[in-house]
């Protein structure tokens, strides 16, 4: 398509793969900006340890605005010696950016989702092809600060998912090939502990194994993949889906501070064992893993969303959404807890049922609704606070 096709290594490409550097990759998003600059804006997360600077891209129809869309995060390279996570996902943003003139399906999606594509999160880390930030710090046990403080790119990119209210979000990996769900402190099978909203997070995690699966069907090439993933015998997975815990518990996880931080489900997704050594086995894994990418983004517009103003119609910022559900005569708190963003909507994703939703904040009377969601769209429920 345009720039990564032509960046693999030397001599033949199928001998050997020279994965792009933390610079490499700023070049890139910059020529993407360049060449899509209505559905792309580059935000700048933050910055890492050594200054290098951690970005974002957005791509939306109108990527500068908060629109009430779906708000979608996808991460890589948090563990800066697994390349193929930012490899999988600068593919992603040229089959989206390239896909939206060419395919009404990507337009589409882009058009009704703000997502947020952050390559690198741990820049330092790749660019001496290193699990660890400059400090030796593990980022994914950073995210709770207990033993070593905050790293600059942690503290970076908290900052900025509290600022943009994400729904969903994927954060990648190599090392195994699963898809890894809340919680990753505490083991389901043998302590018992797992999320309230346990269901919810399995349909999203099967929609993205799942379609590894219907890719099979397309393709018998993609057998065996995360769906049939026989990753370790020792461990059970459910259809190349587990609870981060019963493989192994980790404390300071992206994965648990998103869910229980900022209410939004992000899951841990291993695409390979190791590193492909070609471009063709990298464009492989790449292949493997768009179709379900595309399914769980899709997926990311089931639940309820609306606005909150009041009585004037001034949007509401920081206003506290919670979910509550009658479960056999008792009821139960949902743990995904979301804010409205800075323009006063929220996006607070559910499966079919009936819930009641509580808005509250400080200096506002709080105000519960019923709502029954019926399908797979998104349901609408506008709010109006009266201040106390
Ligand atoms: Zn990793």
């Amino acid at each position: 398509m345009l720039i990564i096709s032509c960046s693999g290594g030397g001599g033949s490409g199928e001998s050997y793969y020279q994965y792009h550097t933390p610079e490499d990759i700023d070049i890139f998003l910059d020529e993407i900006k360049l060449n899509y600059p209505d559905i792309t804006a580059i935000e700048t997360v933050g910055y890492s340890e050594t200054g290098r600077v951690i970005k974002a891209l957005v791509i939306s129809d109108n990527p500068g605005t908060l629109e009430g869309e779906p708000a979608v995060r996808l991460t890589g390279g948090i563990h800066g010696n697994e390349m193929m996570s930012v490899e999988l996902l600068i593919r992603f943003i040229e089959y989206l950016t390239y896909g939206y003139s060419t395919s009404p399906d990507i337009k589409n999606l882009v058009d009704t989702r703000y997502i947020c594509i952050i390559p690198v999160l741990n820049p330092d880390g790749l660019a001496v092809k290193s699990r660890y930030n400059r400090n030796g710090v593990d980022l994914n046990r950073n995210f709770n600060a207990t033993g070593t403080s905050l790293q600059k790119e942690t503290e970076a990119l908290q900052n900025f998912s509290s600022s943009k209210q994400f729904c969903l979000s994927i954060t990648y990996h190599t090392g195994a090939v699963l898809v890894n769900m809340p919680f990753d402190y505490k083991s389901k099978l043998i302590d018992g502990i797992f999320p309230v909203e346990n269901n919810l997070i399995n349909s999203f995690a099967l929609t993205y194994t799942d379609a590894t699966e219907s890719n099979f069907l397309a393709n018998p090439d993609v057998y065996n993949y995360i769906y049939n993933s026989n990753y370790g015998d020792y461990i059970f997975l459910n259809k190349g889906t587990i609870n981060g815990g019963d493989w192994y518990v980790a404390l300071g996880t992206l994965q648990d501070w998103s869910y229980l931080q900022t209410g939004c489900l992000d899951l841990t997704v291993e695409v390979a064992k190791r590193n492909p050594t070609s471009e063709a086995g990298v464009q492989q894994i790449f292949m493997y893993n768009r179709g379900s990418l595309i399914e769980y983004i899709k997926k990311a517009d089931e639940g309820i969303y609306g606005r909150v103003t009041d009585s004037e119609g001034t949007p509401i910022s920081n206003v506290e959404v919670t979910v509550t559900w009658d479960d056999g005569g008792e009821t139960t708190t949902g743990d995904i807890k979301i804010k409205t963003d800075s323009n006063g909507y929220y996006n607070r994703i559910l499966l079919a049922g009936t819930y009641n939703l509580t808005f509250s904040k400080e200096g506002y009377t709080s105000q519960t609704t019923s709502k029954t969601i019926t399908t797979s769209e998104r349901s609408l429920l506008n709010i109006q606070l009266v201040p106390l």
